[in-house]
């Protein structure tokens, strides 16, 4: 009778707690929040007081007096401002509920390279910030689900997943990760390389949205092939001999140039981790391919960079911003029977 009720009024979540959005799946809707991990805090002598979260936050961030800071509470996929982090869970966790009356149960994402201890901060700060009952999945199985592989087959899946932080490589096959590894290079790495490039090549200063928008409208891993013409798109900066504001116009070799180290990281990652592999699993992955997730898969050619360097055909999933949360919603709206890929940690 009670469990009845609080099916009627609560709702359960689903949260991928990133580096650069939080998405947030309510049981029976969909996915409910989307929206930048970032939070503005105004501080004095003696306090800190939050002055907006997500959306609205993110604006602020490199523009900010002062007296207030933009905060991205996770670094790496873990916790790096603790109070921060469980005051931005719980913000969205309020927005996403809608009415609910009782605290709710949440499956949340944690890298798979994430130590215990990061784990354990990650779970006490969704129950402070209201969960119930926290489980605890780890990120590569989750996206795997979203993005539709046959995980729990004895059969090898790649996946790699290009976050704000890192770029999260593993293997699954019968429902676990056999092999995984995490390097820390992900869209802001690649968004300070634009930032660098363009101080060495121009003496200009661009701040890091203004990189992070070029990368993603002209951005690419690959130069365009002969014969197209490049993209290109005035941005503007500071002159750092004069101090004045300018504008130049930067192009897509350019942006190509500055990406070229991390992407080189990510193909790397992704060669070590293929050579570690079991040959049995190496040859289901050679046959079946790589799928990428995270907003990096949108980086222009990647996959085409991936299938050269390794061989292995490389897909990008649908959506691959969402693919995180729509694994972590199917596990949730499926829990029994995902049970042995949920942990918690106390
Ligand atoms: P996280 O899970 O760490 O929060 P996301 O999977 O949400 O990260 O991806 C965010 C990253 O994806 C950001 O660094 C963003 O710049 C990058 N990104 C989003 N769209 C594109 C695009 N079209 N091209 C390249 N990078 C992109
Ligand atoms: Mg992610």
């Amino acid at each position: 009778m009670f469990n009845s009720l609080r099916n009627a009024f609560c709702r359960d979540l689903a949260i991928d707690l990133g580096t650069a959005n939080t998405l947030v799946y309510s049981k029976g809707e969909g996915i409910v929040l989307s929206e930048p991990s970032v939070v503005a805090i105004v501080e004095d002598k003696y306090k800190q007081k939050v002055l907006a979260i997500g959306n609205e936050a993110k604006t602020m961030l490199g523009r900010t007096p002062g007296n207030i800071k933009a905060i991205q509470p996770l670094r790496d996929g873990v916790i790096a401002d603790f109070r921060v982090a469980e005051d931005m869970i719980k913000h969205f966790m309020l927005k996403a509920r809608n009415k609910s009356l009782f605290s709710p149960l949440v499956v949340i994402c944690v890298p798979a390279s994430a130590t215990p201890v990061e784990r354990r901060a990650i779970q006490e700060a969704t129950e402070l910030a209201g969960g119930r009952k926290v489980l605890i999945v780890e990120e590569p199985m989750a996206a795997a689900v979203g993005a539709g592989l046959p995980v729990q087959d004895p059969r090898g899946s790649m996946v790699v997943d290009i976050g704000g932080g890192t770029s999260d490589i593993a293997i699954i096959s019968l429902g676990g990760i056999v092999h995984s590894k995490s390097i820390r290079v992900g869209g802001h790495f690649l968004d300070n390389s634009i930032i660098e490039y363009i101080k060495k090549k121009y003496n200009i200063l661009i701040g890091s949205m203004t990189a992070e928008d070029i990368k993603m409208k002209i951005g690419g891993a690959k130069p365009p092939p002969a014969g197209k013409k490049s993209l290109s798109q005035f941005i503007k900066g500071r002159d750092l001999s004069s101090g004045i504001p300018c504008e130049i116009k930067i192009t897509e070799a350019d942006i190509v140039s500055a990406l070229k180290d991390g992407v080189n990281q990510i193909v790397s990652g992704v060669k070590d981790v293929l050579e570690k592999t079991p040959p049995e699993l190496a040859s289901d992955v050679f046959e079946r391919g790589i799928v990428v997730t995270g907003g990096g898969a949108l980086l222009r050619n990647l996959d085409v960079v991936l299938t050269q360097a390794t061989g292995v055909p490389v897909f990008v999933a649908d959506d691959p911003l969402s693919c995180v949360i729509r694994g972590s919603g199917i596990i949730l709206e499926n829990i029994k029977n995902y049970e042995s890929w949920l942990t918690q940690m106390y």
